[in-house]
């Protein structure tokens, strides 16, 4: 699936919250964690990491949760004032990037994941495709992952 043109934009399930990304992502990939199961109530979550220079908040109230992320990290969760769709994190000690949940996009079929992480976490029924980028806890670093991606859409434009 390539990468389509950028800008592309997203937003909660009320429609009152909208972004755009000015850029494509570093990467997409799965989270297993026990956190994300419980935040999406489903089996996994999908991050997708952005650069904070390539991200704009257009429109919509939102609100603010901060808890200490499975990976130690404190993580601040921001969604719709109306809805409560949980839209983007922002990693308190990153704040050159955001982590946008690509299933909120206009159009997410080109976010495709590159891998998994906290597989040691993920539902027993989930399978895991060996041939991605896997990591059975929190990753040393998401580099793996952003260049898995970058060699997906390598030659694209
Ligand atoms: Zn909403
Ligand atoms: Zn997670």
């Amino acid at each position: 699936m390539p990468l389509p043109s950028f800008p592309q934009q997203g937003g909660c399930q009320c429609g009152a919250v909208r972004y755009e990304l000015t850029e494509p992502p570093l990467g997409v990939y799965n989270c297993h964690c026990t956190d994300c199961q419980k935040m999406t109530g489903a089996a996994f979550g999908i991050s997708m990491p952005v650069k904070t220079s390539a991200f704009r908040h257009l429109a919509g109230e939102l609100t603010f949760y901060e808890k200490v992320a499975d990976s130690g990290r404190h993580v601040r969760l921001v969604a719709c004032a109306k809805c409560g769709t949980r839209v983007w994190n922002d990693p308190v000690a990153a704040p050159d990037m955001k982590v946008v949940r690509p299933g909120t996009l206009d159009d997410p079929s080109w976010a495709v994941p590159v891998g998994n992480v906290w597989t040691s976490s993920r539902m027993p029924w989930v399978e895991i495709d060996p041939d991605m980028v896997n990591f059975e806890a929190q990753p040393p670093s998401r580099e793996p992952l952003y260049e898995a991606w970058a060699a997906l859409h390598a030659g694209e434009k």
